[in-house]
């Protein structure tokens, strides 16, 4: 069995931290170091316009001593873990928080240009050569009276903010671990939720694929994986029964054309081989004719029920008088009756009872159990056929004083090719499927077919049909 989903989930989940890595390693990155520059700068600046306008204003105005201011700013670059420089616009250091030049000595930045930053109030590099590493720097303007006498230049090292930098990327790797990890329970969920039992459906369906519809497995899951294990064994066992019945059925279809054959073919080698003698014959030949009879109407039996399928069987429904078909199929077995001096009485409710069935499905079904009632009964006995209404439904029923049903038989007689012990002495001829044929019919018209039997007394058999609207008529 290939592992194509196990593998694309877990394909997904090595992309899912693969990405996750990525965008961690160049885009976090990335985005916190401009965060904290634009951070960094935007206090720096702020600082520095504070002193501008505050001590450094002073120090051109000569409110305060140089000392003074410098020894204020020195405090501050160490509390803002800068350096801070009062530079003039000719580039002379003033001020220098980090390296004060003694009062003698002119030092100067070469190239100084107060409008290096363009366009921001910051830039980033070693500030016209006067660093030997990068610095973030800021510069305010020393204005009075609309004139610049110097800037305020505020210098952070860069690599702090490196630092900071890297720390937070640290975290966000330490989360993206955590993370990575944590979504391996999803991975877990979905082998022990989704993959097993899928594993043991698709293993079962391979069963029952190859034919093995009894190969057992277990999903417990109550959720759709679940349902759809049960629903796989169900269908499983249905086929099973399916085939078992198929089997059964051929067996039986098998042994029912075969003893007739059999004897068939015993009585016409003895009439070839003399061991039946010529004035015999006639005798003989009416037997294997009435075997010939019971095969063909075992073939129109099998014919019949092949018809019927309870799902598929396509009914010709017709509105009809079912007292009149009640009257026919009697009147049908006048002959057969008379032989056995057995009566059939008809009780009908009404003139006319119009139903809505397919008539010639119905009148089999009246023909198979007025055959059976005058089969399974004594003779110079009545055979009842009643209509009746209880409840707005109309029952039939067919009753006759016969043999009646064991108990222990009655669940079976409408299974194929059932035939009770009892009526095997009475009936040689049956076949065993009238009444599965009969039970079919009426299921397919989707009603109900019952029993009543007592053995030694008879039977009653009542089915229910489906009134034709009223309109009708
Ligand atoms: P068959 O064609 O052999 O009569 P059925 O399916 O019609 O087959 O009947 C099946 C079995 O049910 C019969 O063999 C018999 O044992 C029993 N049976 C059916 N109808 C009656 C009846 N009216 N009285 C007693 N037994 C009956």
């Amino acid at each position: 069995m290939r592992r194509t989903l196990y593998l694309k989930f877990v394909l997904a989940y090595l992309i899912f931290g693969l990405f996750g890595f990525l965008i961690v390693t160049f885009f976090v990155p990335r985005v916190t170091r401009d965060y904290l520059i634009r951070e960094k700068a935007e206090d720096l600046y702020a600082e520095a316009s504070l002193i501008s306008s505050t001590y450094a204003g002073g120090l051109y105005s000569s409110e305060t001593s140089l000392e003074n201011v410098e020894l204020q700013l020195s405090v501050l670059a160490v509390y803002m873990n800068s350096e801070i420089r009062v530079i003039n616009p000719s580039g002379r250091i003033v001020i220098d928080t980090t390296n004060q030049p003694p009062v003698d000595q002119v030092v100067t930045i070469e190239g100084f240009d107060p409008a290096f930053t363009t366009g921001t109030y910051y830039s980033i590099g070693n500030f016209f050569g006067s660093f030997d590493r990068e610095v973030l720097t800021v510069l305010a303007p020393i204005t009075t009276d609309y004139s610049i006498h110097g800037y305020v230049v505020i210098h952070a090292d860069m690599a702090h903010i490196e630092q900071t930098s890297n720390m937070m990327l640290s975290i966000c790797y330490i989360t993206l671990v955590i993370l990575f990890l944590l979504s391996l329970i999803i991975l877990i969920f979905f082998t022990q939720l989704v993959y097993i039992p899928l594993r043991r459906i698709t293993k079962a369906a391979e069963q029952y694929a190859d034919g093995n519809y009894h190969y057992e497995f277990q999903v417990d899951s109550e959720d759709e994986m679940g349902y759809l294990a049960a629903c796989l064994q169900f269908m499983s066992g249905t086929i099973a029964t399916q085939e078992d019945d198929q089997k059964k059925f051929i067996a039986n279809v098998s042994h029912d054309f075969r003893s007739p054959l059999t004897s068939i073919r015993g009585y016409l080698e003895a009439m070839l081989d003399g061991t039946i003698p010529p004035e015999m014959h006639e005798k003989y030949l009416g037997v294997v004719l009435n075997e010939t009879d019971r095969l063909t109407k075992l073939t129109n039996g099998l014919l019949t029920l092949n018809n019927l399928n309870t799902k598929g069987m396509r009914l010709e429904l017709s509105d009809f008088d079912i007292n009149q078909v009640i009257r026919d199929v009697a009147a049908s077995f006048e002959g057969t009756c008379r032989k056995k001096n057995i009566a059939i009485e008809l009780r009908l409710t009404g003139e006319d009872l119009f139903v809505t069935a397919d008539k010639s499905r119905i009148q089999q079904v009246l023909y198979n159990l007025t055959d059976n009632a005058i089969k399974f009964s004594n003779p110079d006995s009545v055979i009842k056929i009643e209509t009746n209404i209880q409840k707005n439904k109309l029952f039939v029923s067919v009753k006759d004083s016969g043999i009646g049903i064991p108990k222990e038989d009655i669940g079976q007689i409408w299974t194929r090719f059932y035939k009770s012990d009892l009526s095997r002495g009475k009936d040689k001829k049956g076949t065993g499927l009238g009444l599965s044929i009969v039970k079919e019919i009426i299921a397919a018209h989707g009603e109900n077919i019952n029993v009543i039997s007592t053995p030694g007394e008879g039977s009653e058999f009542i089915f229910s049909l489906p009134f034709a609207p009223e309109d009708d008529f």
